[in-house]
Protein backbone atom coordinates (compact mmCIF):
# COMPACT_ATOMS: atom_id res chain seq x y z
CA UNK A 1 0.00 0.00 0.00
CA UNK A 2 2.89 2.33 0.92
CA UNK A 3 4.54 1.74 -2.45
CA UNK A 4 1.46 2.36 -4.18
CA UNK A 5 0.31 5.78 -2.08
CA UNK A 6 4.09 7.02 -3.09
CA UNK A 7 3.20 5.60 -7.05
CA UNK A 8 0.30 7.69 -7.09
CA UNK A 9 1.61 10.93 -5.35
CA UNK A 10 4.74 10.89 -8.36
CA UNK A 11 2.06 9.91 -10.79
CA UNK A 12 -0.72 12.74 -9.55
CA UNK A 13 1.97 15.65 -9.10
CA UNK A 14 -0.53 18.65 -8.24
CA UNK A 15 -2.32 16.25 -5.54
CA UNK A 16 -1.57 15.77 -1.90
CA UNK A 17 -3.01 13.41 -0.01
CA UNK A 18 -2.11 11.50 2.96
CA UNK A 19 -1.49 8.12 3.61
CA UNK A 20 -4.50 7.09 5.46
CA UNK A 21 -7.24 8.71 3.30
CA UNK A 22 -5.91 7.18 0.67
CA UNK A 23 -6.48 3.86 2.65
CA UNK A 24 -9.53 4.40 2.78
CA UNK A 25 -10.62 5.84 -0.74
CA UNK A 26 -9.18 2.52 -1.86
CA UNK A 27 -11.79 1.00 -4.24
CA UNK A 28 -12.96 -2.66 -2.90
CA UNK A 29 -11.44 -4.54 -5.72
CA UNK A 30 -8.08 -3.18 -4.99
CA UNK A 31 -6.82 -6.73 -2.24
CA UNK A 32 -4.05 -7.65 -0.93
CA UNK A 33 -2.52 -10.96 -2.39
CA UNK A 34 -3.01 -13.46 -0.08
CA UNK A 35 -1.48 -17.03 0.11
CA UNK A 36 -4.48 -18.42 -0.63
CA UNK A 37 -5.69 -16.87 -4.07
CA UNK A 38 -2.60 -17.78 -5.84
CA UNK A 39 -1.77 -19.65 -8.55
CA UNK A 40 -1.51 -23.13 -7.70
CA UNK A 41 -2.95 -24.86 -11.03
CA UNK A 42 -0.48 -23.27 -13.06
CA UNK A 43 0.64 -25.42 -16.17
CA UNK A 44 3.61 -26.56 -16.17
CA UNK A 45 4.67 -25.83 -19.88
CA UNK A 46 3.08 -22.86 -20.17
CA UNK A 47 4.81 -21.18 -16.71
CA UNK A 48 8.44 -22.59 -17.77
CA UNK A 49 7.53 -20.71 -21.17
CA UNK A 50 6.90 -17.32 -19.08
CA UNK A 51 9.93 -17.30 -16.61
CA UNK A 52 11.63 -18.25 -19.62
CA UNK A 53 9.85 -15.16 -21.55
CA UNK A 54 10.35 -13.14 -18.74
CA UNK A 55 13.76 -13.12 -18.09
CA UNK A 56 14.41 -12.56 -21.91
CA UNK A 57 12.56 -9.04 -21.43
CA UNK A 58 14.47 -8.54 -18.60
CA UNK A 59 17.44 -8.99 -20.70
CA UNK A 60 16.58 -6.62 -23.19
CA UNK A 61 15.50 -8.81 -25.55
CA UNK A 62 12.25 -7.58 -27.31
CA UNK A 63 9.61 -10.02 -27.37
CA UNK A 64 6.00 -10.35 -28.67
CA UNK A 65 3.08 -12.41 -26.94
CA UNK A 66 0.02 -12.20 -29.30
CA UNK A 67 -2.82 -14.86 -28.95
CA UNK A 68 0.13 -17.32 -27.46
CA UNK A 69 2.71 -16.94 -30.50
CA UNK A 70 5.68 -15.31 -29.56
CA UNK A 71 7.99 -13.48 -31.41
CA UNK A 72 11.57 -13.19 -30.21
CA UNK A 73 13.93 -10.44 -32.25
CA UNK A 74 17.68 -12.13 -31.52
CA UNK A 75 19.88 -8.79 -31.95
CA UNK A 76 22.49 -7.95 -30.26
CA UNK A 77 24.80 -11.31 -30.55
CA UNK A 78 27.78 -9.73 -28.45
CA UNK A 79 25.54 -9.85 -25.59
CA UNK A 80 25.38 -13.82 -25.94
CA UNK A 81 28.14 -14.35 -24.27
CA UNK A 82 27.45 -13.14 -20.93
CA UNK A 83 26.22 -15.22 -18.09
CA UNK A 84 22.96 -15.07 -16.75
CA UNK A 85 20.47 -17.31 -14.53
CA UNK A 86 16.53 -18.51 -15.33
CA UNK A 87 14.05 -20.40 -13.74
CA UNK A 88 12.52 -23.60 -14.37
CA UNK A 89 9.81 -26.38 -13.17
CA UNK A 90 12.12 -29.44 -13.14
CA UNK A 91 11.28 -33.26 -12.12
CA UNK A 92 13.77 -33.76 -9.31
CA UNK A 93 15.09 -37.03 -7.70
CA UNK A 94 15.49 -36.24 -3.88
CA UNK A 95 16.87 -39.62 -1.59
CA UNK A 96 15.99 -39.40 1.97
CA UNK A 97 16.22 -42.07 4.38
CA UNK A 98 13.25 -44.72 5.71
CA UNK A 99 13.86 -47.11 8.36
CA UNK A 100 17.57 -46.99 7.54
CA UNK A 101 17.09 -47.64 3.50
CA UNK A 102 18.22 -44.76 1.20
CA UNK A 103 15.04 -44.14 -0.98
CA UNK A 104 14.72 -41.87 -4.11
CA UNK A 105 11.49 -40.18 -4.49
CA UNK A 106 10.75 -37.66 -7.60
CA UNK A 107 8.84 -34.63 -7.23
CA UNK A 108 8.99 -30.78 -9.31
CA UNK A 109 10.99 -28.12 -8.38
CA UNK A 110 11.29 -24.68 -9.60
CA UNK A 111 14.80 -24.92 -9.88
CA UNK A 112 17.36 -21.66 -10.61
CA UNK A 113 19.48 -22.60 -14.07
CA UNK A 114 22.51 -20.55 -15.05
CA UNK A 115 24.35 -20.25 -18.48
CA UNK A 116 24.79 -17.90 -20.59
CA UNK A 117 22.28 -15.48 -22.74
CA UNK A 118 22.75 -18.04 -25.59
CA UNK A 119 21.62 -20.93 -23.66
CA UNK A 120 18.71 -19.38 -22.75
CA UNK A 121 17.69 -18.02 -25.91
CA UNK A 122 18.44 -22.05 -27.27
CA UNK A 123 16.21 -23.34 -24.26
CA UNK A 124 13.88 -21.15 -25.53
CA UNK A 125 13.80 -21.66 -28.80
CA UNK A 126 13.85 -25.78 -27.73
CA UNK A 127 10.64 -25.25 -25.22
CA UNK A 128 8.71 -22.97 -27.93
CA UNK A 129 8.51 -26.02 -30.44
CA UNK A 130 6.92 -28.01 -27.35
CA UNK A 131 4.90 -24.87 -26.19
CA UNK A 132 3.20 -24.82 -30.14
CA UNK A 133 2.37 -27.73 -29.87
CA UNK A 134 1.13 -28.42 -26.14
CA UNK A 135 -1.22 -24.75 -27.17
CA UNK A 136 -2.47 -26.80 -30.10
CA UNK A 137 -3.89 -30.17 -27.91
CA UNK A 138 -5.12 -27.44 -26.22
CA UNK A 139 -6.94 -25.20 -27.99
CA UNK A 140 -8.05 -28.34 -30.46
CA UNK A 141 -9.16 -30.35 -27.17
CA UNK A 142 -11.13 -27.13 -25.43
CA UNK A 143 -12.94 -26.62 -29.13
CA UNK A 144 -13.94 -29.98 -28.81
CA UNK A 145 -15.54 -29.57 -25.43
CA UNK A 146 -17.79 -26.39 -26.65
CA UNK A 147 -18.40 -28.31 -30.18
CA UNK A 148 -19.32 -31.24 -27.83
CA UNK A 149 -21.19 -29.57 -25.30
CA UNK A 150 -23.27 -27.25 -27.79
CA UNK A 151 -24.45 -30.69 -29.34
CA UNK A 152 -25.45 -32.38 -26.73
CA UNK A 153 -27.64 -29.53 -25.34
CA UNK A 154 -29.32 -29.15 -28.45
CA UNK A 155 -30.25 -33.02 -28.35
CA UNK A 156 -32.84 -35.07 -26.29
CA UNK A 157 -30.68 -38.28 -26.94
CA UNK A 158 -27.54 -37.17 -26.26
CA UNK A 159 -25.30 -36.17 -22.91
CA UNK A 160 -22.16 -34.75 -21.09
CA UNK A 161 -20.16 -35.76 -18.13
CA UNK A 162 -17.19 -33.97 -17.22
CA UNK A 163 -15.52 -35.48 -14.03
CA UNK A 164 -12.83 -35.45 -11.53
CA UNK A 165 -11.56 -36.14 -8.20
CA UNK A 166 -11.66 -33.45 -6.13
CA UNK A 167 -8.45 -32.89 -3.34
CA UNK A 168 -9.38 -34.91 -0.33
CA UNK A 169 -11.34 -33.33 2.84
CA UNK A 170 -9.72 -33.70 6.04
CA UNK A 171 -12.83 -34.23 8.16
CA UNK A 172 -13.26 -31.47 11.08
CA UNK A 173 -14.98 -31.47 14.83
CA UNK A 174 -16.62 -27.59 15.62
CA UNK A 175 -14.42 -28.22 18.40
CA UNK A 176 -11.46 -30.06 18.64
CA UNK A 177 -9.04 -31.12 21.36
CA UNK A 178 -5.13 -30.38 20.61
CA UNK A 179 -4.14 -34.04 20.53
CA UNK A 180 -6.61 -34.62 17.51
CA UNK A 181 -5.97 -31.05 15.95
CA UNK A 182 -2.59 -31.70 15.54
CA UNK A 183 -2.59 -35.69 15.86
CA UNK A 184 -2.94 -37.53 12.46
CA UNK A 185 -6.54 -38.79 14.24
CA UNK A 186 -8.44 -36.67 11.78
CA UNK A 187 -10.15 -38.37 8.45
CA UNK A 188 -9.59 -37.63 4.78
CA UNK A 189 -12.59 -38.20 2.97
CA UNK A 190 -12.79 -38.96 -0.90
CA UNK A 191 -14.88 -37.03 -3.69
CA UNK A 192 -15.39 -37.27 -6.72
CA UNK A 193 -17.33 -35.03 -9.06
CA UNK A 194 -19.18 -34.51 -12.21
CA UNK A 195 -21.57 -32.19 -13.83
CA UNK A 196 -23.90 -33.64 -16.65
CA UNK A 197 -25.05 -31.44 -19.22
CA UNK A 198 -28.00 -32.41 -22.01
CA UNK A 199 -30.54 -30.89 -23.62
CA UNK A 200 -33.23 -33.67 -21.76
CA UNK A 201 -32.92 -31.45 -18.59
CA UNK A 202 -33.38 -27.49 -18.71
CA UNK A 203 -30.09 -27.07 -16.54
CA UNK A 204 -27.00 -28.74 -15.77
CA UNK A 205 -26.94 -31.40 -13.24
CA UNK A 206 -23.48 -32.18 -10.84
CA UNK A 207 -22.91 -34.81 -8.77
CA UNK A 208 -20.50 -35.41 -6.39
CA UNK A 209 -19.67 -39.31 -4.35
CA UNK A 210 -18.49 -39.30 -1.50
CA UNK A 211 -16.32 -42.46 0.15
CA UNK A 212 -14.26 -43.47 2.80
CA UNK A 213 -11.69 -45.36 0.55
CA UNK A 214 -9.07 -42.66 -0.40
CA UNK A 215 -8.43 -44.96 -4.46
CA UNK A 216 -7.99 -42.97 -7.14
CA UNK A 217 -7.79 -45.52 -9.60
CA UNK A 218 -9.65 -46.56 -12.18
CA UNK A 219 -11.61 -48.92 -10.15
CA UNK A 220 -12.34 -46.16 -8.17
CA UNK A 221 -13.71 -43.91 -10.65
CA UNK A 222 -15.76 -46.97 -11.56
CA UNK A 223 -16.82 -46.76 -8.36
CA UNK A 224 -17.70 -43.35 -8.25
CA UNK A 225 -19.16 -43.46 -11.55
CA UNK A 226 -21.89 -46.02 -11.36
CA UNK A 227 -24.68 -44.81 -9.16
CA UNK A 228 -24.27 -41.26 -10.94
CA UNK A 229 -24.86 -43.55 -14.61
CA UNK A 230 -27.40 -45.25 -13.05
CA UNK A 231 -29.25 -41.77 -11.67
CA UNK A 232 -28.71 -40.54 -15.26
CA UNK A 233 -30.16 -43.56 -16.98
CA UNK A 234 -33.41 -43.29 -14.46
CA UNK A 235 -33.82 -39.86 -14.99
CA UNK A 236 -33.00 -39.52 -18.60
CA UNK A 237 -34.62 -42.77 -20.47
CA UNK A 238 -33.74 -41.45 -23.85
CA UNK A 239 -30.07 -40.66 -23.76
CA UNK A 240 -28.41 -43.06 -26.21
CA UNK A 241 -24.82 -41.38 -26.32
CA UNK A 242 -23.29 -40.06 -23.03
CA UNK A 243 -19.77 -38.26 -24.09
CA UNK A 244 -16.94 -38.22 -20.54
CA UNK A 245 -14.74 -35.91 -20.37
CA UNK A 246 -11.71 -35.43 -18.30
CA UNK A 247 -8.03 -34.33 -17.08
CA UNK A 248 -5.46 -37.03 -17.99
CA UNK A 249 -3.45 -38.75 -15.57
CA UNK A 250 -1.55 -41.74 -16.05
CA UNK A 251 -2.76 -43.46 -12.94
CA UNK A 252 -6.76 -42.31 -13.12
CA UNK A 253 -8.41 -41.71 -16.39
CA UNK A 254 -6.05 -42.44 -18.89
CA UNK A 255 -4.56 -45.94 -18.54
CA UNK A 256 -5.70 -49.28 -19.66
CA UNK A 257 -7.63 -49.98 -17.50
CA UNK A 258 -9.84 -47.37 -16.97
CA UNK A 259 -10.14 -48.14 -20.82
CA UNK A 260 -11.08 -51.50 -20.27
CA UNK A 261 -13.66 -51.06 -17.12
CA UNK A 262 -15.17 -48.19 -19.60
CA UNK A 263 -15.60 -50.56 -22.75
CA UNK A 264 -16.92 -53.13 -20.54
CA UNK A 265 -19.24 -51.42 -18.59
CA UNK A 266 -20.89 -48.94 -20.26
CA UNK A 267 -23.39 -50.87 -21.67
CA UNK A 268 -24.83 -52.21 -19.07
CA UNK A 269 -25.75 -48.50 -18.07
CA UNK A 270 -27.58 -48.62 -21.35
CA UNK A 271 -25.34 -46.36 -23.44
CA UNK A 272 -24.34 -47.73 -26.60
CA UNK A 273 -22.42 -44.11 -27.78
CA UNK A 274 -19.98 -42.58 -25.90
CA UNK A 275 -16.13 -41.18 -26.21
CA UNK A 276 -14.18 -40.22 -23.74
CA UNK A 277 -12.19 -36.99 -24.30
CA UNK A 278 -9.08 -35.64 -22.37
CA UNK A 279 -7.93 -31.99 -21.77
CA UNK A 280 -4.28 -31.43 -22.74
CA UNK A 281 -1.89 -32.33 -20.17
CA UNK A 282 -2.34 -29.03 -17.35
CA UNK A 283 -5.48 -27.66 -18.73
CA UNK A 284 -8.37 -30.26 -17.32
CA UNK A 285 -9.64 -27.88 -14.78
CA UNK A 286 -13.57 -27.24 -15.47
CA UNK A 287 -17.22 -27.04 -14.20
CA UNK A 288 -16.35 -30.47 -12.15
CA UNK A 289 -13.53 -28.61 -9.91
CA UNK A 290 -16.28 -26.01 -9.51
CA UNK A 291 -18.51 -28.40 -7.64
CA UNK A 292 -15.73 -29.99 -5.73
CA UNK A 293 -14.67 -26.56 -4.69
CA UNK A 294 -18.39 -25.52 -3.47
CA UNK A 295 -18.90 -28.79 -1.11
CA UNK A 296 -16.00 -28.60 0.55
CA UNK A 297 -16.85 -24.94 1.53
CA UNK A 298 -19.96 -25.78 2.67
CA UNK A 299 -19.07 -28.71 4.67
CA UNK A 300 -16.31 -25.92 6.03
CA UNK A 301 -19.41 -23.52 6.73
CA UNK A 302 -21.28 -26.49 8.50
CA UNK A 303 -18.56 -27.09 11.10
CA UNK A 304 -18.05 -23.68 11.42
CA UNK A 305 -21.26 -23.76 12.68
CA UNK A 306 -21.20 -26.45 15.22
CA UNK A 307 -21.85 -28.96 13.24
CA UNK A 308 -18.99 -32.03 13.64
CA UNK A 309 -18.02 -34.07 10.71
CA UNK A 310 -15.82 -36.35 12.23
CA UNK A 311 -15.82 -39.49 9.02
CA UNK A 312 -16.85 -39.78 5.31
CA UNK A 313 -20.71 -41.35 6.27
CA UNK A 314 -21.08 -37.70 8.75
CA UNK A 315 -19.86 -35.82 5.69
CA UNK A 316 -22.41 -37.59 3.43
CA UNK A 317 -25.15 -37.23 5.89
CA UNK A 318 -24.47 -33.63 6.65
CA UNK A 319 -24.58 -32.40 2.70
CA UNK A 320 -26.75 -34.61 1.78
CA UNK A 321 -29.19 -33.25 4.38
CA UNK A 322 -28.44 -29.71 3.55
CA UNK A 323 -30.31 -27.46 0.63
CA UNK A 324 -27.81 -28.13 -2.59
CA UNK A 325 -28.70 -28.70 -6.33
CA UNK A 326 -25.52 -31.07 -6.29
CA UNK A 327 -26.63 -34.70 -5.93
CA UNK A 328 -24.78 -36.95 -3.75
CA UNK A 329 -24.52 -40.47 -3.35
CA UNK A 330 -22.10 -42.48 -0.42
CA UNK A 331 -19.45 -45.27 -2.17
CA UNK A 332 -19.27 -48.30 -0.19
CA UNK A 333 -15.97 -50.55 0.06
CA UNK A 334 -17.61 -53.45 -1.36
CA UNK A 335 -18.08 -51.30 -4.60
CA UNK A 336 -14.45 -50.38 -4.97
CA UNK A 337 -13.48 -54.61 -4.40
CA UNK A 338 -15.98 -55.40 -6.70
CA UNK A 339 -14.85 -53.29 -9.86
CA UNK A 340 -11.24 -54.17 -8.95
CA UNK A 341 -12.20 -57.72 -9.16
CA UNK A 342 -13.82 -57.64 -12.78
CA UNK A 343 -9.94 -56.36 -14.11
CA UNK A 344 -8.61 -58.99 -16.00
CA UNK A 345 -4.90 -59.96 -15.12
CA UNK A 346 -3.43 -59.51 -18.30
CA UNK A 347 -4.22 -55.91 -19.76
CA UNK A 348 -1.98 -54.65 -22.85
CA UNK A 349 -0.87 -51.27 -22.74
CA UNK A 350 -2.09 -48.83 -25.50
CA UNK A 351 0.95 -47.88 -27.00
CA UNK A 352 1.51 -43.98 -26.88
CA UNK A 353 -1.36 -43.95 -24.12
CA UNK A 354 -0.08 -40.38 -22.90
CA UNK A 355 -0.64 -38.98 -26.53
CA UNK A 356 -4.41 -40.20 -26.74
CA UNK A 357 -6.59 -37.62 -26.31
CA UNK A 358 -10.10 -39.29 -27.42
CA UNK A 359 -11.01 -43.02 -26.67
CA UNK A 360 -14.05 -44.53 -27.87
CA UNK A 361 -15.51 -48.15 -26.90
CA UNK A 362 -15.20 -50.81 -30.08
CA UNK A 363 -16.08 -53.84 -28.42
CA UNK A 364 -15.88 -55.15 -24.81
CA UNK A 365 -11.94 -55.53 -25.29
CA UNK A 366 -11.58 -52.93 -27.78
CA UNK A 367 -11.30 -49.52 -28.19
CA UNK A 368 -10.63 -46.48 -31.07
CA UNK A 369 -8.53 -44.09 -30.26
CA UNK A 370 -7.06 -40.95 -31.83
CA UNK A 371 -4.39 -38.14 -30.40
CA UNK A 372 -6.64 -35.10 -30.84
CA UNK A 373 -10.34 -34.76 -30.26
CA UNK A 374 -13.39 -33.73 -32.65
CA UNK A 375 -17.29 -33.54 -32.26
CA UNK A 376 -18.03 -32.19 -36.09
CA UNK A 377 -21.37 -33.54 -37.26
CA UNK A 378 -19.52 -36.35 -39.36
CA UNK A 379 -19.11 -38.69 -36.24
CA UNK A 380 -21.70 -41.09 -35.81
CA UNK A 381 -21.31 -42.04 -32.07
CA UNK A 382 -24.12 -45.07 -32.22
CA UNK A 383 -22.67 -46.44 -35.62
CA UNK A 384 -19.39 -45.97 -34.63
CA UNK A 385 -18.63 -44.26 -37.74
CA UNK A 386 -15.92 -41.49 -37.27
CA UNK A 387 -14.92 -37.79 -38.85
CA UNK A 388 -11.69 -38.51 -40.50
CA UNK A 389 -10.43 -34.74 -39.26
CA UNK A 390 -8.03 -37.02 -36.76
CA UNK A 391 -6.54 -40.48 -37.38
CA UNK A 392 -8.28 -42.72 -35.47
CA UNK A 393 -6.76 -46.59 -34.94
CA UNK A 394 -7.41 -49.06 -33.50
CA UNK A 395 -6.42 -51.49 -30.10
CA UNK A 396 -7.53 -54.63 -28.76
CA UNK A 397 -7.03 -54.41 -24.80
CA UNK A 398 -6.89 -58.17 -24.33
CA UNK A 399 -4.76 -60.35 -26.45
CA UNK A 400 -2.53 -63.30 -26.37
CA UNK A 401 0.38 -61.56 -27.71
CA UNK A 402 1.06 -57.98 -28.40
CA UNK A 403 -1.49 -54.99 -28.44
CA UNK A 404 -1.87 -54.45 -32.44
CA UNK A 405 -3.47 -51.48 -34.22
CA UNK A 406 -5.52 -51.76 -36.80
CA UNK A 407 -6.21 -48.28 -39.35
CA UNK A 408 -9.34 -46.81 -39.65
CA UNK A 409 -9.27 -43.83 -40.97
CA UNK A 410 -5.64 -42.23 -40.59
CA UNK A 411 -5.63 -39.52 -42.69
CA UNK A 412 -3.93 -36.40 -42.11
CA UNK A 413 -6.97 -33.68 -42.41
CA UNK A 414 -9.77 -33.69 -44.80
CA UNK A 415 -9.51 -36.97 -47.12
CA UNK A 416 -12.06 -39.16 -46.70
CA UNK A 417 -11.90 -42.38 -47.77
CA UNK A 418 -14.45 -45.22 -46.33
CA UNK A 419 -11.32 -47.67 -45.04
CA UNK A 420 -11.59 -49.31 -48.53
CA UNK A 421 -11.19 -53.18 -48.15
CA UNK A 422 -7.62 -53.86 -48.71
CA UNK A 423 -6.55 -56.56 -51.21
CA UNK A 424 -3.89 -58.92 -49.85
CA UNK A 425 -1.04 -58.66 -52.73
CA UNK A 426 1.49 -61.40 -53.13
CA UNK A 427 4.19 -58.66 -51.70
CA UNK A 428 3.75 -57.18 -48.25
CA UNK A 429 2.15 -53.28 -49.53
CA UNK A 430 -0.83 -52.80 -49.75
CA UNK A 431 -2.50 -50.24 -51.74
CA UNK A 432 -5.19 -48.95 -49.90
CA UNK A 433 -6.65 -46.21 -51.31
CA UNK A 434 -5.38 -45.38 -54.98
CA UNK A 435 -6.55 -41.56 -55.04
CA UNK A 436 -7.78 -40.01 -51.89
CA UNK A 437 -10.57 -37.37 -52.51
CA UNK A 438 -9.45 -33.74 -52.34
CA UNK A 439 -10.35 -30.97 -50.89
CA UNK A 440 -8.22 -29.17 -52.43
CA UNK A 441 -9.30 -29.63 -56.21
CA UNK A 442 -8.76 -27.10 -58.88
CA UNK A 443 -6.96 -24.68 -55.86
CA UNK A 444 -4.10 -24.37 -58.84
CA UNK A 445 -3.87 -20.85 -57.90
CA UNK A 446 -2.30 -20.03 -54.81
CA UNK A 447 -3.85 -16.33 -54.51
CA UNK A 448 -7.60 -18.25 -53.99
CA UNK A 449 -7.91 -18.84 -50.25
CA UNK A 450 -6.57 -22.56 -48.79
CA UNK A 451 -9.06 -24.97 -47.82
CA UNK A 452 -7.89 -27.18 -44.06
CA UNK A 453 -6.71 -30.37 -45.54
CA UNK A 454 -4.54 -28.85 -48.48
CA UNK A 455 -1.33 -30.82 -49.32
CA UNK A 456 1.19 -28.19 -50.00
CA UNK A 457 5.04 -27.81 -50.30
CA UNK A 458 6.76 -25.65 -48.12
CA UNK A 459 10.35 -23.74 -48.39
CA UNK A 460 12.17 -23.09 -45.36
CA UNK A 461 15.11 -21.20 -46.16
CA UNK A 462 16.80 -23.78 -48.79
CA UNK A 463 15.16 -27.02 -48.48
CA UNK A 464 11.64 -28.09 -49.22
CA UNK A 465 9.10 -29.86 -46.84
CA UNK A 466 5.73 -31.68 -47.94
CA UNK A 467 2.78 -30.63 -45.58
CA UNK A 468 -0.80 -30.55 -44.90
CA UNK A 469 -2.73 -27.38 -43.53
CA UNK A 470 -4.37 -27.36 -40.52
CA UNK A 471 -6.78 -24.90 -40.78
CA UNK A 472 -8.14 -22.80 -43.73
CA UNK A 473 -5.75 -19.80 -45.05
CA UNK A 474 -7.90 -17.01 -45.86
CA UNK A 475 -5.71 -13.37 -45.79
CA UNK A 476 -4.03 -15.00 -42.40
CA UNK A 477 -0.37 -14.37 -41.72
CA UNK A 478 0.34 -17.87 -40.68
CA UNK A 479 -1.02 -21.23 -40.71
CA UNK A 480 -0.92 -24.28 -38.81
CA UNK A 481 0.64 -27.82 -40.82
CA UNK A 482 1.55 -30.53 -39.92
CA UNK A 483 5.00 -31.78 -42.18
CA UNK A 484 5.46 -35.28 -43.67
CA UNK A 485 9.04 -36.79 -43.12
CA UNK A 486 10.65 -38.48 -45.74
CA UNK A 487 11.44 -42.24 -45.02
CA UNK A 488 14.86 -43.05 -45.75
CA UNK A 489 15.74 -45.89 -48.36
CA UNK A 490 11.95 -44.77 -49.81
CA UNK A 491 10.03 -42.96 -52.05
CA UNK A 492 7.26 -42.68 -49.53
CA UNK A 493 6.73 -40.36 -46.37
CA UNK A 494 5.26 -40.87 -42.85
CA UNK A 495 2.55 -38.36 -41.73
CA UNK A 496 4.41 -36.86 -38.45
CA UNK A 497 1.90 -35.67 -36.37
CA UNK A 498 4.41 -33.90 -33.49
CA UNK A 499 5.60 -31.81 -36.57
CA UNK A 500 2.85 -29.63 -36.13
CA UNK A 501 3.48 -26.18 -36.28
CA UNK A 502 2.93 -22.48 -37.46
CA UNK A 503 4.34 -21.56 -41.17
CA UNK A 504 4.18 -18.00 -42.76
CA UNK A 505 1.95 -18.02 -45.71
CA UNK A 506 5.22 -16.86 -47.74
CA UNK A 507 6.52 -20.14 -46.71
CA UNK A 508 3.71 -22.19 -48.77
CA UNK A 509 5.61 -22.48 -52.41
CA UNK A 510 2.53 -24.57 -54.18
CA UNK A 511 -0.17 -26.58 -53.58
CA UNK A 512 0.77 -30.40 -54.33
CA UNK A 513 -1.24 -33.24 -55.53
CA UNK A 514 -2.99 -35.60 -53.00
CA UNK A 515 -0.82 -38.29 -51.77
CA UNK A 516 -2.21 -42.13 -52.09
CA UNK A 517 -1.85 -44.42 -49.21
CA UNK A 518 0.53 -47.61 -48.54
CA UNK A 519 0.51 -49.99 -45.75
CA UNK A 520 3.51 -51.79 -45.16
CA UNK A 521 3.09 -54.13 -42.11
CA UNK A 522 1.50 -52.09 -39.19
CA UNK A 523 2.33 -48.76 -40.45
CA UNK A 524 0.86 -46.39 -43.33
CA UNK A 525 3.11 -43.87 -45.72
CA UNK A 526 2.25 -41.54 -48.29
CA UNK A 527 2.93 -41.86 -51.58
CA UNK A 528 3.24 -38.38 -53.22
CA UNK A 529 4.27 -39.80 -56.59
CA UNK A 530 7.49 -38.37 -58.20
CA UNK A 531 7.59 -35.24 -55.70
CA UNK A 532 11.35 -33.61 -55.02
CA UNK A 533 11.78 -31.95 -52.05
CA UNK A 534 15.19 -31.16 -49.98
CA UNK A 535 14.52 -31.87 -46.12
CA UNK A 536 17.31 -30.87 -43.43
ZN1 LIG B 1 -0.16 -25.25 -20.66
ZN1 LIG C 1 -14.22 -34.09 -37.31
Amino acid sequence: MKKLHQKFLNEEKGLKICYTLFTTLKPFFVVSPTVTKRETCLCRIHDNFDLMATRLKYLGFTWEKVNDKVEVDVGAIEKMKENTFWWNWRICSKTFEKNGLAKTSKAFQKVRVTGTIHELIESFVELSVIYYQHVYRKRVQERAYIDCKQMVLKSDYDGLLICDFSQNYGCKLANEIQGYHFGSARQQVSLHTSVLYTGILKEPLSFCTVAECLDHDPSAIWAHLSPVLDHIRKICPSMVTLHFFSDGPSTQYKQKKNFYLYTNNLNTYGFFGSSWTYFEAGHGKGAADGIGGAVKRKADNMVAHSRDIPTAREFFKALNEGESSTLFFFIEKEMFEEFNKSLPEKLVAVKGTQSIHQLVPKSDTEVYHRKLACFCSKNKWVKREFCDCFPMVSTTLLKKNASEEILVNKLPACSTPKAAPCKKKSTSEVILVNKLPSCATSQASRKQPLKKGTYILVGLGKFTYAAVTQEDVEGDVEVLVTFFKKCIKSKYFCYDESDTKFIKCSEILKVIPVPSLVAKGNRVYYNFGDLKVLEK
